[in-house]
């Protein structure tokens, strides 16, 4: 679908409840708050007894927030086809609704988003705080969460050698890169974390989408989830993205390597597009475009 321009946390909501209404059998409901006590959305599509489930997340960095758009617009094909009993890409979606769940996180950093779209409220008790953190007020390329904690490095995989680079290079809290106090330290990744373990009995895999690059990565370093190798090279092949390794600092505290480390299972990035973020909305119909076939087809890749 077309956007005029990115999605705002509480047009985000709007819509998910919009499309939870129109098509009942998606579930809506809410894995946690973030700092600023925005519910975190999730929608779930599946008959609840499935045997096997996966989880797509998106927008832990606010300057990719491209990717809601992705899994938003994922969300409304699959809801309206599954509505006409029809398939895609020779997949019965009557049937893959019944055998898999999706559990989808549109938007797991809205008070980072917001930042960057709206700036900083003057009721924000972190204002003052986070205004020295940004370089005064431009939040253009922030994208870690209300208080400068970017959350793809606040989970606890390999967290406290990620601590000495960060003592190397500087790194504290604000627009990137900074780990947080302590793995989990910051609500949007406990309750992610919390949703996972309490799941982690049906959940077979883990899709984040990330902007950009054109690249999967399934390696968290050097070490490969059983079956992941080959999941990784059909979603290479489904969306010609290149598969890649996490180089430097992008190695650390993230979820795929989190996963990957605690349970042995696969979970894999994509980075979606090509170009500097944040990307021009008008790239979000391509990035879907070139995604989807992957989004239908990894429920069923175990
Ligand atoms: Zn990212």
């Amino acid at each position: 679908m077309k956007y005029e321009q990115e999605l705002t946390y509480e047009a985000l909501m709007e819509k998910l409840i919009f499309l939870s209404k129109k098509y009942e059998f998606l579930k809506l409901s809410y894995i946690g708050t973030s700092i600023l006590s925005r519910p975190i959305p999730m929608i779930t599509i599946g008959e609840s007894d499935a045997k096997k489930s996966v989880l797509y997340v998106s927008t832990h960095h606010a300057s990719e927030n491209i990717c809601t758009c992705t899994l938003v617009d994922f969300i409304e094909e699959y809801a309206k086809m599954y509505e006409d009993k029809r398939s895609v890409f020779g997949i019965n979606l009557s049937v893959l609704y019944k055998m898999r769940r999706i559990h989808i996180i549109p938007m797991l950093n809205p008070d980072g988003v917001s930042y960057r779209l709206e700036g900083i409220n003057d009721s924000n008790p972190l204002k003052e705080r986070v205004e020295k953190l940004s370089n005064g007020c431009d939040f253009s390329h922030w994208n870690a969460n209300a208080r400068g904690v970017d959350l793809n490095h606040n989970y606890d995989a390999y967290f406290y050698d990620y601590k000495e680079i960060e003592k190397e290079r500087g790194i504290c809290e604000g627009a990137s890169k900074y780990s947080g106090e302590s793995p989990e330290s910051e609500p949007e990744t406990a309750a992610l974390c919390r949703f996972i373990r309490y799941n982690i009995d049906t959940l077979c895999g883990i899709l984040t989408l990330h902007s950009q690059g054109e690249e999967i990565y399934y390696k968290s370093n050097g070490t490969v989830s059983p079956k992941s190798e080959l999941i990784a090279k059909t979603l290479s092949t489904m969306t010609d993205y290149k598969l890649a390794q996490a180089e430097d600092t992008a190695s650390y505290g993230g979820l795929t390597d989190w996963f990957i480390k605690e349970f042995s299972k696969p979970s894999f990035t994509l980075e979606c597009g090509k170009g500097e973020n944040p990307l021009d909305i008008k790239n979000a119909p391509a990035i879907y475009a070139r995604i989807r076939k992957a989004l239908f087809n990894f429920p069923i890749l175990f």
